[in-house]
């Protein structure tokens, strides 16, 4: 069997009302690249009738492909199954609700073989979504940054289009805890950008939860930086120095006969100092959580269904 040029790898969970629009624009701009492509649309158990519209596509166009996890495993889970169905020389990773506009892959594609880069990621200019995601969304990617010396990274999500051997790269790390632009950019090649004005989806709320924004930006920080635990030494060292001082203080007082000292200072060096302990007890425990899971080793994601 011949392998396709591109394959297209788009997550949906929940997404019915939009599916129509993405799959016609994406098939609209795919046709203007290629003729030999494959969309593997990844259905990461949604409870709508998604799953029944792409399965009705998939009758139409056999190029349209749909992988049907067996339960909801989140969208990096998703992506990550549709890496290893993919066929493609080239990989597109693009998100299931236009927030990603499909038309923008002719310039990725069109920048990829002009510049013989390996991957090409499309960068956000402009974010039109609501103030309170934009603001979440700013202020990881500067923290990010900073934590991880990944300034590269700054504003760029899924949305991206690769070859074959990035995608290898990216199929070499076995993590379950995974930030997928952060190991796009860890495995290095020639990485090029492409830039773009993102808008809000056209309907629905988002399907990823505050809560789950948080813990991707937490599976980014730990498992791209080492600094949060090393943030205990250097506190501890601090507090060290700080002691030192403190007893010089104290002695002197004694010594002077100043030293009545109240009870003020006590408490709120005891409360400092314990929920000090209590924030790095709290680092630790996600780094033993993160061990604890990739020791358990279970699959990322579990596959019901391959209709293709
Ligand atoms: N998605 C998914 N599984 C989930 C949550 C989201 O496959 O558990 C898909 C969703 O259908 C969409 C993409 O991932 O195609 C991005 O999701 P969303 O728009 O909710 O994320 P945001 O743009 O807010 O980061
Ligand atoms: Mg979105």
């Amino acid at each position: 069997m011949s392998h396709p040029h591109i394959s297209l790898i788009i997550p949906i969970y929940n997404e019915e009302a939009l599916i129509e629009p993405l799959l016609e624009r994406s098939i609209h701009v795919l046709n203007s690249m290629t003729e030999d492509f494959e969309i593997i649309a990844v259905d990461d158990g949604s409870t709508d009738h998604s799953l029944r519209t792409l399965r009705e596509y998939h009758d139409k166009d056999n190029r349209m492909k749909v992988l049907v996890l067996s339960r909801n495993f989140g969208h990096q889970a998703a992506y990550t199954a549709g890496y290893h169905y993919a066929k493609g020389d080239y990989i597109a990773m693009m998100d299931g609700d236009l927030q990603d506009p499909p038309e923008l892959l002719k310039d990725m594609y069109d920048r990829l073989i002009t510049t013989d880069c390996d991957i090409v990621s499309a960068k956000r200019i402009h974010r039109q979504e609501k103030f309170t995601r934009r603001l979440l969304a700013k202020s990881f990617h500067f923290v990010f940054a900073r934590l991880s010396a990944m300034q590269r990274l700054v504003d760029v999500g899924n949305f991206s289009l690769f070859n074959r051997k990035a995608l290898s790269a990216m199929l070499s790390f076995h993590e379950k805890h995974r930030y997928l632009p952060g190991l796009r950019s860890l495995i290095g090649f020639n990485h090029e950008y492409v830039e773009y004005s993102r808008q809000d989806r056209p309907t629905g709320r988002s399907r990823m939860t505050v809560r789950m924004l948080f813990r991707l930006a937490f599976d980014a920080f730990f498992s791209f930086s080492d600094l949060p635990i090393k943030a205990c030494l250097w506190t501890g060292l601090f507090g060290i120095v700080l002691l030192v001082f403190a007893t010089l203080y104290i002695l002197i007082s004694k010594v002077v006969g100043l030293a009545p000292l109240g009870w003020s200072s006590t408490l709120l060096s005891i409360y400092f100092l314990a929920s000090v302990q209590l924030l790095f007890l709290g680092i630790i425990g996600e780094y033993i959580s993160r061990i604890y899971r990739e020791t358990q080793n279970r699959p990322i994601f579990i596959v019901q269904e391959y209709i293709d």
